[in-house]
């Protein structure tokens, strides 16, 4: 085991884009709003007004599917300036009724990574989004069995951390988070004294970008694949 892991004893997996293709789906859900709605604006502008309904919505919406379709539908009646048909608007929620139903894609060697870590480690998923469609996306994973606890949060910010680690009654030094977002998976649980490992998926949605920390900052280690975490926790 790298030494920088020797105490850990629970590891933290973000679920979206960590285990699972997620993002990819909400992008090509939204080229196909694209198309639906070029004849009122271009793809450039859906976009930016797409990102800030979205941004707009986010505290009233949650993350999640739902609130993409409502903001969706909220951005073709603004660049449409209210003259898109209900045919289209019914196109968007079929979009969204889809995405709800697509199968799970696990991430290469998901399967095998949980069951080596598992066996040294307890392992716990701690996701955000919507809870309805995050309990679905579990069950139909086919991993729920390698989780000795699921949470699902409203929120991963350091006091989301802080709740989950007391609630475990776990001192955050024992404690490594793996996860595709800097932002919710890597920064803030390095910021409670806990350790967390970035695996950047491709796609990155808008309101999760955030800009790396200078290498010397850094508390954190990069890795290309979840495979490479063997390496350093074996
Ligand atoms: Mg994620």
């Amino acid at each position: 085991v790298d030494k920088d892991y020797k105490n850990i004893k629970i590891i933290g997996f973000d679920a979206d884009d960590t285990l699972w293709i997620n993002e990819t789906y909400f992008y090509e859900a939204k080229v196909s709003i694209m198309g639906l709605l070029s004849h009122y604006a271009s793809p450039a502008k859906i976009d930016q007004e797409l990102v800030r309904m979205e941004l707009q919505n986010l505290s009233t919406y949650g993350y999640g599917i739902k609130g993409f379709i409502l903001s969706m539908v909220e951005m073709a009646i603004t660049v449409s300036k209210s003259r898109v048909s209900n045919k289209i608007i019914d196109k968007i929620i079929q979009i969204g009724k889809q995405m709800h139903h697509q199968p799970i894609e696990l991430l290469e060697n998901v399967e095998r990574v949980l069951t080596l870590l598992s066996k040294k480690y307890k392992l716990i998923l701690a996701t955000k989004g919507d809870l309805l469609d995050q309990q679905r996306k579990l069950k139909k994973s086919g991993l729920r069995h390698y989780f000795q606890h699921i949470e699902i949060l409203s929120d991963k910010k350091e006091e989301n951390y802080k709740q989950l680690l007391e609630h475990l009654n776990l001192n955050p030094q024992h404690f490594l988070m793996i996860g595709n977002s800097l932002k919710s998976d890597v920064l803030p649980p390095t910021q409670i004294n806990a350790q967390a490992i970035h695996i950047p998926f491709p796609i990155t949605w808008n309101h999760e970008k955030v800009k790396e920390p200078k290498k010397s900052d850094k508390k954190y280690k990069t890795l290309t694949n979840l495979e490479a975490t063997l390496e350093l926790l074996i």
